[in-house]
C-alpha cells in the first residue's frame, strides 16, 4: 500500500556522517539516570529487579541500555530508514486484529523505557534518535506536538491514512512518564495524508 521505492534506491547509501556519536549520549544519560520509573523499579539500588521491570517493558530479553550496545565497526550504529519502515509496516500484516493498536502499545513501551522527564528530554530524544524534529504548537486546552522529518513518513505519497501508530505510541510512552498519568495520543495529521507534518493531540482520558 505504501510506494517506498524512492527510499530502496537509496538502501545502500550509508550515511557516515551521521556516525558521530550522539546517540552514544544518549545511552550514557540513560544509564546514568537514577530517576524509578514505575512500580517494581523503585530501588535504584537493585539493578536486577531495574532490568527485568525494563525487560518487561519491552517485552523482549533485552532491556533498552542492552539493545543500544552495537559492535559494527565497519557500517556504524544507523541503518536508512527504508529498512525501518519496511519492517514496521510489512509487519502490522502479521499482527492480526487490531494490529495498528498493538503497534501503538508496542512504541509506547519503547517510550515508557527511554525513561524521559521532562518536554526538553523528549525533545532531545526523538532528535538523537533520528525519530523527528518535535515542536509543541499548543499546550492548553488541549497538548498539541508537532513532528516534522518524521522517520515513519516524510516523503510518503498522499494515502489519506494516518501511518505514524509507533511513533505516537513512542511519544505516549514519553509523556506518561513526564505528566504521570494515562495518556492516549491521536495522529491528526500525517505526511502520509499529504501534510508537511505529523500532528498528535494528547488526550488523558477521563479530562475530556
Ligand atoms: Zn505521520
Amino acid at each position: 500500500m505504501v510506494d517506498i521505492s524512492n527510499f530502496l534506491k537509496k538502501i545502500f547509501k550509508l550515511k557516515k556522517d551521521r556516525e558521530d556519536g550522539n546517540l552514544e549520549k544518549v545511552q550514557m544519560a540513560t544509564n546514568t539516570r537514577d530517576q524509578q520509573d514505575e512500580k517494581g523499579d523503585t530501588d535504584p539500588s537493585n539493578k536486577e529487579e531495574k532490568s527485568k521491570s525494563t525487560y518487561k517493558r519491552l517485552c523482549l530479553p533485552l532491556n533498552y541500555e542492552e539493545l543500544s550496545r552495537v559492535d559494527r565497526p565497519t557500517l556504524g550504529r544507523y541503518v536508512d530508514v527504508v529498512v525501518f519502515r519496511a519492517f514496521v509496516f510489512s509487519i502490522i500484516k502479521y499482527l492480526g486484529f487490531n494490529s495498528t493498536h498493538k503497534i501503538y502499545s508496542a512504541g509506547k513501551g519503547f517510550g515508557k523505557s527511554l525513561r524521559v522527564r521532562t518536554m526538553d528530554d523528549l525533545i532531545r530524544y526523538f532528535r538523537e534518535l533520528g525519530i523527528g524534529i518535535v515542536e509543541v504548537v499548543e499546550k492548553n486546552p488541549v497538548l498539541r506536538i508537532r513532528i516534522y522529518e518524521s522517520v515513519f513518513c516524510s516523503g510518503f505519497p498522499n494515502i489519506g491514512e494516518c501511518v505514524c501508530h509507533y511513533e505516537r505510541g513512542i511519544l505516549a510512552g514519553c509523556l506518561e512518564n513526564i505528566l504521570n498519568k494515562k495518556v492516549e495520543v491521536v495522529e491528526t495529521r500525517c505526511c502520509a495524508c499529504g501534510d508537511d507534518y505529523c500532528e498528535f493531540e494528547v488526550r488523558i482520558p477521563g479530562e475530556r
